[in-house]
């Protein structure tokens, strides 16, 4: 079960890096995380939030292979432009992607 682990390791809310497609830009806000149950299959999770103009927005938890915000965020497109020769160190935009879970930010 390893959506399990990953929604027990996941936190109920976090800041989150989103992409709403209405709007076409990046946007952060605090991902409410949503668990969807099946009888007979792993648990699935993601993270909601509305984009400042209200548009609903959703980052996959579980199922990451599913999730849009890779191919279409700006941030990411720039950041794999930006640093694609480097070596990514955590803190750097990018190192997310590249090395899964960000550090806490809320305390920024
Ligand atoms: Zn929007």
């Amino acid at each position: 079960m390893r959506n399990q682990r990953r929604i027990k390791e996941s936190k109920a809310i976090k800041i989150v890096d989103f992409w709403c497609k209405e709007c076409g830009r990046d946007f952060k806000a605090n991902g409410v995380r949503v668990i969807k149950t099946y009888e007979r299959e792993d648990p699935r999770a993601i993270y909601m939030a509305n984009c400042p103009v209200e548009h609903l927005c959703i980052r996959h938890i579980t199922d990451i292979e599913l999730d849009p915000y890779f191919r279409l965020s700006k941030n990411v497109r720039q950041s794999r432009h930006k640093y694609a020769k480097d070596v990514l160190q955590p803190g750097q935009d990018g190192y997310t992607m590249y090395y899964g879970e960000e550090k806490d930010r809320r305390e920024a």
